[in-house]
């Protein structure tokens, strides 16, 4: 009696046992997050109303872009890489179509993507025909053994790829044109992305002009893994914006995800000490994800075009330091 009794507790226990996480991964499945971010350095408050709802409205879309592919079910790399595709497009972020001249009056640019599952991610340094930098980044991910890929060899990779080739005027516009003689330095305009998706996964993004009037040849924090873009599923997706020398002195986005693992802090903890701690006043800003679904904002700059989506309801927008909710799709 006492024995089958026993082995009936057992049974209970193990069914327990078994249900338990298995309910709850069920939960955490389903949940997903969005932050985006289009650069760190914003518009001051008193710019003209239509400049700032340009702005508002290219983040909207791009949320919703974001946002539906996580929704239905999409991968967060899906994810990452059609926002960045949309925003490489807009002509008011420094990326694709819109970013920065260098020192030559060029367009060399920076893009990398990193998948949280397995660490595996994929980058291009000082790309100058590429339309959209991000999915040649994703491409030397997926179809090279190689990370990072830089000029020339970037270019032979891309037309052996078959991806989108331009001239490299074709992402000149008058407004960077104008800030690249006046000698304005813009730290606007980068655009990044880190999700969790239903599937329980993290990555992270990010795309860039960098600096305007960089000596040529100059690559920035945009690229480099562990600097500019990092995601791992034990910690955080991050991607950063900001002078790209400091992101790469104290490897920031890896460094979140260190302090989160080997210091036990949370997420907006661990963006807060690399921002305000860790880099000088004005530097930048960065954006993360959690293997929760929590979003952190993260930046010393005067703003920070940014944007986040949860499975929650969540969908909202920011420029200066307050987040407006604004209408999902
Ligand atoms: N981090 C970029 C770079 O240094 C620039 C930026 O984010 O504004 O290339």
């Amino acid at each position: 009696m006492s024995r089958s009794w026993s082995i009936l507790c057992t049974m209970i226990l193990l069914l327990c046992g078994c249900l338990g996480p298995d309910h709850r991964s069920e939960n955490h499945r389903d949940r997903w997050a969005i932050a985006i971010h289009g650069g760190a350095g914003a518009l001051s408050r008193d710019a003209p109303e239509e400049a700032q709802r340009a702005y508002r409205e290219s983040l909207q879309s791009a949320l919703t872009i974001g946002a539906g592919i996580l929704q239905g079910g999409g991968t967060g790399l899906d994810a990452v890489e059609q926002v960045i595709r949309f925003l490489e497009d807009d002509p008011l972020f420094n990326s694709g179509l819109g970013a920065v001249f260098n020192s030559e009056g060029k367009h060399e640019l920076d893009a990398s993507i990193m998948d949280g599952s397995d660490l595996s991610c994929g980058a291009v340094a000082g790309v100058r025909t590429v339309r959209h930098p991000i999915t040649l980044a994703r491409k030397v991910m997926t179809e090279t053994r190689h990370v990072l890929f830089a000029g020339e060899g970037a270019e032979t990779f891309a037309s052996e790829c078959g991806v989108e080739l331009v001239k490299n005027s074709f992402f000149s516009t008058d407004r960077r044109r104008e800030q690249w003689i006046q000698k304005t330095q813009q730290k606007k305009g980068t655009v990044g992305v880190a999700v969790l998706d239903q599937h329980g996964h993290l990555a992270a993004g990010t795309s860039t002009g960098g600096m305007t009037d960089k000596r040529w040849g100059r690559v920035g924090d945009s690229p480099i893994v562990g600097a500019g873009t990092y995601a791992d599923d034990r910690a955080c997706a991050v991607s950063c914006t900001g002078t790209g020398e400091e992101y790469i002195r104290h490897a920031v986005a890896h460094s979140v995800a260190a302090r989160m693992m080997l210091a036990g802090q949370d997420l907006q903890t661990a963006c807060d000490a690399m921002i305000h701690q860790v880099l000088q006043p004005d530097d930048g800003g960065l954006i993360a994800v959690d293997a929760a679904g929590n979003i952190a904002f993260s930046y010393s700059t005067g703003g920070m075009y940014r944007a986040a989506a949860d499975s929650s309801g969540r969908f909202e927008i920011g420029i200066h330091d307050e987040m407006i909710t604004v209408p999902g799709s």
